[in-house]
C-alpha cells in the first residue's frame, strides 16, 4: 500500500489473491523465503504515454495511454486494452495482476498484461475513433509483438478498434504480423468464436459448477448485468441452455422483461445501432426500464452473472441477492464483486464462480487465435467451440482439485488463485526472475 499509494483497485485484487494463498504458503515456505509474492506484485514494467489526436473540429485532444507488462514467466504478456474514462494506473494494474493467474489457469503459454486509455469512445465519430487508435498504436507498437506482448479488446475496445490498431501497427512495422493482436476481424486473421468466447465460457463454467450440485440452467431465471460483448454472449448461451434471462443493463440503467429478454432486439440495439437499454422498451412496451444500473441486483433470480465492470456488486447488493434466493453467481466481468460481497456469497453457501476462472474463455480463444495465426490456418466454429468447452471444463476441474488439495473443498476463489499461482511461481523460481 505504501509503495502504490491510492491504487485501491490494485490493492483489492492483490489482497484477494494473497488471502487465498495462505494454505499454499504454509505448505511451501520457500515461496516466502524466496520473496515470490514481492516479485509478483511488482510488474516487469508499466508504460504510460501521451496520446494526442485530432477531433472532427480539428482540435488537438490529449489522452493518457497505458500498458502494464506484469509477468512473462510462462509466455508472452497477454491481456486486453480498455478505453474508458475511469482507466488509470490502478485499474490497469489490477487487471494485469488478475490476468497473470487467469492466463495460467487456461493451461496455455501466456503471461499477464493489460492496458488501455482514459479515452471515452462514447459519442465519438468513427473517424475520431480511428485517429485515436492510430495515435495510441504509434506509441504502443514499440512495446508489443507476437512473441513479446499480445493485446486484445476489453471495455470500449471491440473488433473495430482492434482493426484500426492492427492497420496502424502494420504500417509502422512494415510486416503482416497477424499474431500481434487478438480479437481481429474474421477476414484478416481473427478466430471464429472469439467474440462469443468470454460470455459462452462463463456460462460453460457456471454450468459445470451447477451440475456438480445436481442443478442446471434449464428452467432457471437469470440476471446478466451489462449489455456489451461479454453480457450479450452470456445471455445467448444461458438461453441456449434453457434459462430465462430477465434483465440486463448499461451504465445508465437496467431493463427488466419478466417473460424473458428478446436477444435479437438487444443485439441490434447494441451491436448495430449503438443505442441504449432504454430504447428497448420502445419496441417492447411490456418491459420495464429503470434509471441507475446497480438496481439490477434487486431483481430476484436463481443465477446472477455480473458482466459489466469492477465492483458492481457491493455487500448490500450481495445480501439482497441472497435474500431473494440466488443459488449461483458467475463473474463474467473482472472483479465485479467487492471482497465483502464475495464473503456474503461464500458464507451463505451460494455457488460462486470467480472472474479469473469463469471469464477465462476470452483469453483462451485469443490464445487459440495466436495458434491459428502461427499455423496460418483457421479452425471451424465447431472446432473452436469444442476447444473452449474443454478448456473451461479443465479450469473448473483444476480449481476444484486445488480447493480440495488445500482443505477448502468447493471454494473456487481459493482454488482458482492457488491453481493459477503455483505454475507461475514455480516458473519464476526456475528462471530466477
Ligand atoms: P463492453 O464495452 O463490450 O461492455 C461493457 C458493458 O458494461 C456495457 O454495457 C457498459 O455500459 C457497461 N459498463 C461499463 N462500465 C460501466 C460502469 N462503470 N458502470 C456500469 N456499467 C458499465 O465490455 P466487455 O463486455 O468486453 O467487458 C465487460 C467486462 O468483462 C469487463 O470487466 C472486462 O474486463 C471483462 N472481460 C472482458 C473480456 C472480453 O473478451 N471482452 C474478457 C474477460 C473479461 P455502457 O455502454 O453504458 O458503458
Amino acid at each position: 500500500v505504501k509503495r502504490n499509494p491510492g491504487e485501491v483497485e490494485f490493492h483489492q485484487a492483490v489482497k484477494e489473491v494473497f488471502l487465498s494463498l495462505i494454505p499454499v504458503l504454509a505448505q511451501n515456505p520457500a515461496y516466502i523465503k524466496l520473496a515470490v509474492l514481492d516479485r509478483l506484485v511488482e510488474p516487469d514494467r508499466l508504460i504510460s504515454f501521451r496520446v494526442p489526436w485530432l477531433d472532427d473540429q480539428g482540435r488537438v485532444q490529449v489522452n493518457r495511454g497505458f500498458r502494464v507488462q506484469f509477468s512473462n514467466a510462462i509466455g508472452p504478456y497477454k491481456g486486453g486494452l480498455r478505453f474508458h474514462p475511469s482507466v488509470n494506473a490502478s485499474i490497469v494494474k489490477f487487471l494485469g495482476f488478475e490476468q497473470i493467474f487467469k492466463n495460467s489457469l487456461t493451461g496455455q503459454a501466456i503471461g499477464g498484461g493489460k492496458g488501455g486509455s482514459d479515452f471515452d469512445p462514447k459519442g465519438k465519430s468513427d473517424m475520431e475513433i480511428m485517429r485515436f487508435c492510430q495515435s495510441f498504436m504509434t506509441e504502443l507498437s514499440k512495446h508489443i509483438g507476437a512473441d513479446t506482448d499480445v493485446p486484445a479488446g476489453d471495455i470500449g475496445v471491440g473488433a473495430r478498434e482492434i482493426g484500426y490498431m492492427f492497420g496502424q501497427y502494420k504500417k509502422l512495422v512494415g510486416a503482416y504480423e497477424a499474431g500481434v493482436l487478438t480479437g481481429k476481424g474474421i477476414g484478416y486473421g481473427g478466430s471464429l468464436v472469439r467474440k462469443e468466447a468470454t460470455g459462452y465460457g462463463a456460462v460453460y463454467f457456471v454450468d459445470q459448477m451447477l451440475r456438480h450440485k445436481g442443478l442446471s440452467f434449464e428452467g432457471s431465471t437469470v440476471v446478466v448485468s451489462g449489455s456489451g460483448n461479454v453480457s450479450i454472449y452470456a445471455i445467448e448461451k444461458a438461453m441456449q441452455l434453457g434459462a430465462k434471462v430477465v434483465a440486463c443493463s448499461d451504465s445508465s440503467g437496467y431493463l427488466y422483461h419478466r417473460d424473458g429478454l428478446n436477444l435479437s432486439t438487444i443485439k441490434r440495439l447494441k451491436e448495430v445501432e449503438n443505442k441504449r437499454c432504454e430504447d428497448y422498451v420502445l419496441e417492447h412496451p411490456d418491459a420495464l426500464y429503470v434509471e441507475g444500473c446497480s438496481g439490477i441486483w434487486t431483481i430476484p433470480c436463481d443465477i446472477a452473472l455480473p458482466c459489466a465492470t469492477q465492483n458492481e456488486i457491493d455487500k448490500a447488493s450481495a445480501e439482497l441477492l441472497v435474500r431473494n434466493g440466488v443459488k449461483a453467481v458467475g463473474e463474467g466481468a473482472n472483479m465485479p464483486s467487492t471482497l465483502e460481497a464475495v464473503d456474503v456469497f461464500l458464507e451463505n453457501k451460494v455457488l460462486f464462480a470467480p472472474a479469473k476462472a469463469a471469464n477465462a474463455g476470452g483469453v483462451s480463444v485469443s490464445a487459440l487465435e495466436m495458434a491459428q495465426n502461427s499455423a496460418r490456418l483457421s479452425w471451424t466454429m465447431e472446432e473452436v467451440d469444442a476447444k473452449l468447452q474443454q478448456i473451461m471444463n479443465n479450469i473448473y476441474k483444476e480449481c476444484m482439485d486445488a480447493s480440495e488439495a488445500y482443505g477448502i473443498p468447493g471454494n473456487l476463489v481459493i482454488g482458482a488463485n492457488i491453481a493459477g499461482f503455483v505454475k507461475v511461481a514455480d516458473a519464476m523460481l526456475a528462471q530466477g526472475i
